[in-house]
């Protein structure tokens, strides 16, 4: 959340005229602001994490518009990054909207109610930002759009990630078990009966090598050694996050090597 979107009433020109804060997305990356040329009270705003916000009151209030987006990302997978939104000249209900660092292009027919998936021919996936769109004036099927491949995005990521790995604290792998002994005393009644048997003890055991090595864990000291193995497990699930990003990062690079290759080849 980079920056704070301040949404502007742009209808309130006076000599005095003010901004205003109407609501919308308390902040992200927004990118474009359009206007309905033919009812200037409908407004169209993007924001990377929020995805496209409408307004068909000039701006005073806004609401989200983005069923049928279904590009997702963010720490919860739950963030909409919408980048770019573009009006089509020629018929203000058809709306194209274009997402950051992940392909996504969509289209609405009908202002934003819905969207549909149009990316067809499109082979570029992460690392892919939908930077802006231009619509032939005399006919809406010709559509550019200007988009940029870049490591950017999820050098970002991989960073975010990385600092998550920095503040893991004490970790080690193994699991907890817990059980019921006899003891070195052959009249104790544990020998005799399960039921009398001693316990419970907790055994830390983790295998190396094919060995299983074990530590007894005093019943107090349980939540630590439960935050080591879940530190281990953290650990290991972020390392696997790095690697997946390090895959998508080195495969853009190599697809922007061999661009290179072509262009001085
Ligand atoms: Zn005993």
């Amino acid at each position: 959340m980079k920056y704070l979107i301040i949404i502007l009433s742009v209808l309130t020109i006076t000599v005095n005229a003010q901004w205003i804060k109407t609501g919308g997305p308390i902040g992200g990356l927004g990118y474009n602001i359009r206007i309905d040329k033919n009812n200037k009270n409908i407004m169209y705003v993007t924001d990377a994490w929020s995805g496209v916000n409408k307004s068909t009151d000039g701006g005073q209030t806004w609401f989200a518009a983005n069923n049928g987006i279904t590009s997702r990302t963010g720490p919860s997978d739950d963030a909409i990054p919408v980048f770019s939104l573009t009006i089509d000249h020629n018929n203000s209900n058809v709306l194209w909207v274009g997402t950051q660092g992940q392909r996504g292009v969509f289209k609405s027919t009908d202002a934003g109610n819905s969207f549909t998936r149009m990316e067809t021919g499109i082979i570029e996936n992460e690392g892919l930002t939908i930077r802006n769109f231009e619509i032939d004036p005399n006919n809406s099927d010709i559509i550019f759009l200007s988009a940029e491949l870049s490591v950017g995005v999820l050098g970002n990521e991989f960073d975010r990630v990385k600092g998550e790995v920095c503040s893991i604290s004490y970790l080690k792998k193994g699991s907890l078990t817990k059980c019921y002994q006899t003891c070195g005393n052959p009249g104790c009644r544990c020998h005799k009966d399960e039921k009398y048997r001693h316990g419970p003890y907790w055994w830390w055991s983790t295998k190396e090598d094919g060995k299983t090595k074990s530590i007894l864990v005093p019943e107090g000291m349980l939540s630590e050694v439960r935050s080591y193995i879940d530190n281990y497990r953290l650990l290991k699930s972020r390392i696997k996050i790095l690697e997946e990003i390090s895959e998508k990062i080195i495969k853009i690079r190599i697809e922007n090597y061999k661009m290179q290759q072509k262009k001085s080849g």
